[in-house]
């Protein structure tokens, strides 16, 4: 899909909406990773130099490492109070959507979103964006959300409206839909992380509060699931690890403990794919990540329901965890 940017005409009509205070909120998906908490947080400091009144809503909770971001704590979660998020959709003048592709990703929030009279505007770099908003911007070469955000900014002429909070917000979404520049990157990633660091973004710290923040559990968690989960396809390229709901009774495993553990599979030399199937209570979530031209995404759009990025994708299934990882052996052959 081609990129959507906004045109003079929408830049136009953005200015003049955000000109005078509005009741805004920001809405993010459902298990927000790096990105989705930075661009949001980010965004919102922005809005506020126009003395909006601004609120973030995320669907479910944030994993803990995102701490110390400024003013994540002010975020409203649907998950602990629903009436709180629902009445903050409705009261709202403009709606921003930011990192995802479908109201689907926003769980029950998306009806309400979907029956306001809002303004509509959305910001993300999935692939194929649902037609709802009356605002797109979306480029799915941008290596994130917060890249956009960025580029958002800019295009209102507001770029020396970025502080030192902004930027940390906005820099934390490019290091970790990145890996910390290691994939998805374009020049552009490179002239926005350089322009947030010039307006004094401290990356070091930034990069140690976001990964070296691991619990002794989580740590030992990511040896058990190398050690002992982890099966090797030579033969198909691919790696997948797979967690029981035993194992996440032996490790007390909660909401962000198992962050990043789908990145050690492709590691491995000349491993292509990785899938990292976790057997939550309920549910069973997977994460893939792939090399090159193989498509994650559709493979979790066809057969996981689910969808992403062409090499970072996740998906789930009401399903048997045995089931669910025979499928994917079943099915990945046809996307290699
Ligand atoms: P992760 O594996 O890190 O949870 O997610 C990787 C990418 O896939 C992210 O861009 C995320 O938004 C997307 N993703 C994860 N789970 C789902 C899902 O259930 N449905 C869809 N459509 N996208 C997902
Ligand atoms: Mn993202």
């Amino acid at each position: 899909m081609a990129p959507v940017f906004l045109s003079e005409r929408d830049i136009k009509d953005i200015k003049e909406l955000i000109a005078f205070p509005k009741n805004i909120a920001i809405i993010t998906h459902r298990n927000p990773d790096g990105d989705a908490l930075g661009s949001s947080l980010g965004l919102k400091g922005y809005l506020q130099h126009y003395n909006h009144n601004v609120s973030v809503i995320l669907p479910s909770e944030y994993p803990n490492n995102f701490h110390f971001l400024h003013g994540v704590e002010d975020c409203i979660v649907y998950d602990l109070t629903q009436e709180k998020a629902v009445d903050c959709l409705k009261n709202a003048d403009i709606i921003f959507c930011l990192d995802f592709n479908g109201l689907d990703r926003v769980d029950k929030l998306g009806i309400v979103i979907d029956e306001s009279n809002a303004k509509k505007i959305l910001i993300d770099h999935h692939l194929d964006p649902e037609p709802f908003p009356d605002y797109v911007m979306s480029d799915i070469k941008a290596s994130s959300t917060c890249e956009l955000v960025h580029r958002f900014i800019n295009e209102l002429g507001d770029l020396d409206k970025i502080n030192a909070h902004i930027g940390q917000a906005l820099f934390t979404g490019i290091i970790t839909d990145t890996g910390s520049f290691k994939y998805s990157t374009n020049a552009s990633t490179y002239n926005v992380a350089s322009d947030l660091k010039e307006r004094g973004v401290d990356d070091y710290t930034l990069q140690d509060q976001i990964f070296n923040t691991l619990t002794e559990k989580q740590l030992r968690l990511l040896g058990h699931a190398v050690t002992n989960r982890l099966e090797v396809i030579p033969e198909y390229k691919a790696g997948i690890i797979a967690l029981t709901k035993q194992d996440y009774f032996d490790f007390d495993i909660q909401r962000g403990d198992t962050e990043g553990i789908v990145n050690y599979i492709l590691m491995l030399d000349g491993i292509k794919v990785g899938a990292f199937i976790r057997e939550q209570p309920t549910i069973v979530k997977m994460s893939f990540r792939s090399k090159g031209d193989i498509s994650v995404q559709a493979l979790a759009r066809d057969h996981f329901n689910g969808g992403g990025h062409k090499n970072a994708s996740g998906g789930a299934a009401y399903a048997k965890l045995e089931d669910v990882v025979s499928r994917f052996k079943k099915v990945l052959p046809k996307y290699l």
